[in-house]
C-alpha cells in the first residue's frame, strides 16, 4: 500500500516520546482504548504514525459520515481557500454562507415542506442544543424542559442538565437545573407506553412537574446504548406536545445527516419538530459547524441576544454545501446506505445468533448499529480485540455494553465486510477465551 511508506516507522517518534502523556490532560478518553498516534486517513481508512492500517467504524462519533478527505469536499475547500475565500467572519454575510443557506433550503428543507429559519451558533454540538433550549424558553416564558433517560445532549451545563449519564453529570460541579428525565420508549419494556406516563404526568395537577418548554429527544440514542424511539412513539410524543403548547426539539446531531437513511433521523416518523439540532456530520469534513433550525413563527430572538466568535465555520459552509450538492440532490445515496444498512444488520444478526449467550441484540437503527453484550467487560474486549485487528470502533449505553459499529456512510462494501469479519472474529476470539463460565445475566430493558 502506497501510504504506508510516506508513514514508515521511522517517523514514529511521537508514541515512543510520551507526548501526550507528560503534556495532554488526563481527561483524554477515545485515546486511552486507541492510543495510536494518527497520521493519515482516506475514506474509512487510518493509518497510524508507523503506517500500520485501520478501518475506522468510530467516524468521529458520527462527525465522519462521508469518510476521511472525501475528494469531493477536499477538492471544493482546496479550491475556496486558493481563492482566498472568506475563513472567519463571526456572523457577517458570505457568498459560502449564502451557498450554504441556499443548498440548505432547496435540497432539504422545501422538499420536505419544511419552514425553518436557521441560527448558526457556536462550532460543536452543545452550542445548538444551548441555543435551542434557550429559544425553547424564552418562547413559552417557561423553565423546565423534558429530557429522557439515557439521553446525551452535550457538557456544556445547559445540554449536562439534560444528559442522563451519571459521571458526566456528577463533573458539572454545580446542580443541574431545569430539566425533567422522564422514561424513553422502551424504558420499561415493550409493553409500556412511556408517551402516556409522560401525558399523565403533565396533565395531573398534583404530579410535580411544571409544565415544560420544550421535550428534547434523540431519535436514536447514540451514546445512550442506540436505543431507538418507535416512530409511533414519536408522533404520538409530537401530538402530545401540540397538545400541550410544549416544543419538540430533536437532537438530531449524530443521528441525522444520513446516519439511519434519511437527511433528518425524523422523516419517517412524519413528524415537523419545532427545533431540531444538528452538529457531526453536517460539515461532512470534520470540520466543526452547528445549526439550530426553528420554525419560522418561533424565531423570537433578538438581533445579538445570542451570539459566539465562531458562528458561521465558513470552511465548514463550504463542505457541508458540498455535501447537499452531491449526496442529496437525488434519492440515490439514501438507497445505497438503506442497502448497505440492510447488510450490516444482516451481518450483526449473524454475529448474535453466534453467540446468543454472551450476546443480548443488534440495537439501533439505519447505518447507526451496534450489538449489545451480557456482561458490558466482554464489550470493552471486543472492542480492545477489534483494535489489535485492526478495527477502531467504541461502546455506548449506561455500562458501555453496546458495541458500536459507525462506519462511514460511504463505505466500500469490501469495507464494510472486512470490518465487520473483524468484528465476528474478535467476538469469537473473546468469547471462547473466556470459556464458558458466562457471564451474569443482566435484564435487558428492552
Ligand atoms: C455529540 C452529541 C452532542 C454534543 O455535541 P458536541 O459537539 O460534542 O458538543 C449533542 N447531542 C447528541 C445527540 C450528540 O450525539
Amino acid at each position: 500500500m502506497e501510504h504506508v511508506q510516506q508513514f514508515g516507522s521511522e517517523n514514529a517518534e511521537f508514541s515512543e516520546a510520551g507526548v501526550f502523556a507528560r503534556y495532554e490532560s488526563n481527561v483524554q478518553s477515545y485515546a486511552r482504548s486507541t492510543p495510536a498516534v494518527f497520521a493519515k486517513a482516506v475514506g474509512c481508512e487510518i493509518w497510524d504514525e508507523r503506517g500500520g492500517r485501520y478501518l475506522d467504524f468510530l467516524s468521529g462519533a458520527g462527525s465522519l459520515n462521508y469518510g476521511h478527505n472525501n475528494p469531493v469536499l477536499k477538492n471544493a475547500l482546496i479550491e475556496y481557500v486558493n481563492l482566498d475565500g472568506i475563513t472567519h467572519s463571526l456572523d457577517l454575510h458570505t457568498e459560502a454562507k449564502a451557498q450554504f443557506l441556499t443548498e440548505l433550503a432547496d435540497t432539504i428543507l422545501l422538499p420536505r415542506g419544511l419552514d425553518y429559519v436557521a441560527q448558526f451558533t457556536g462550532p460543536t454540538g452543545t452550542n445548538a442544543v444551548e441555543a435551542a433550549l434557550k429559544l425553547a424558553r424564552k418562547v413559552t416564558g417557561r423553565t423546565n424542559v423534558v429530557h429522557f433517560t439515557n439521553s446525551f445532549h452535550g457538557v456544556s451545563l445547559g445540554s449536562l442538565s439534560m444528559t442522563g449519564n451519571q459521571v458526566l453529570r456528577k463533573a458539572a460541579g454545580v446542580p443541574l437545573q431545569g430539566a425533567v428525565c422522564m422514561p424513553f420508549d422502551g424504558y420499561y419494556g415493550a409493553g409500556v407506553d412511556t408517551v402516556a406516563i409522560l401525558e399523565q404526568m403533565l396533565s395531573d395537577k398534583s404530579s410535580g412537574i411544571d409544565l415544560p418548554a420544550a421535550v428534547i429527544v434523540e431519535t436514536v440514542q447514540g451514546e445512550g446504548g442506540l436505543n431507538p424511539a418507535g416512530w409511533e412513539w414519536l408522533s404520538d410524543l409530537e401530538a402530545l406536545c401540540k397538545r400541550q403548547e410544549i416544543l419538540l426539539i430533536i437532537d438530531d446531531i449524530q443521528a441525522g445527516c444520513g446516519r439511519t437513511g434519511t437527511f433528518f433521523s425524523f422523516e419517517p416518523a412524519g413528524i415537523v419538530p419545532d427545533i431540531v439540532t444538528l452538529s457531526k456530520s453536517l460539515s461532512g469534513y470534520g470540520l466543526p459547524l452547528a445549526l439550530v433550525l426553528m420554525k419560522r413563527e418561533l424565531d423570537h430572538w433578538e438581533p445579538g441576544e445570542h451570539n459566539g466568535t465562531f458562528r458561521g465555520n465558513n470552511h465548514a459552509f463550504v463542505t457541508a454545501a458540498a455535501t447537499l450538492r452531491h449526496y442529496w440532490r437525488s434519492n440515490e445515496f439514501s438507497r445505497e446506505v438503506m442497502e448497505k444498512a440492510d447488510y450490516l444488520e444482516g451481518r450483526l444478526r449473524g454475529i448474535v445468533a453466534r453467540f446468543p449467550k454472551h450476546l443480548e441484540r443488534v440495537k439501533g437503527r439505519g447505518f447507526m448499529r451496534g450489538i449489545s453484550f451480557a456482561d458490558a467487560s466482554y464489550a470493552a474486549a471486543v472492542r480492545d480485540r477489534c483494535y489489535a485487528l485492526g478495527l477502531i470502533c467504541e461502546r455506548c449505553g449506561a455500562d458501555d455494553e453496546v458495541v458500536k459499529c459507525m462506519a462511514p456512510l460511504t463505505v466500500t462494501p469490501e469495507e464494510l465486510a472486512e470490518g465487520l469479519d473483524i468484528l465476528e472474529r474478535a467476538t469469537g476470539d473473546v468469547l471462547s477465551a473466556r470459556g464458558s463460565s458466562g457471564p451474569k445475566i443482566r435484564i435487558a430493558a428492552s
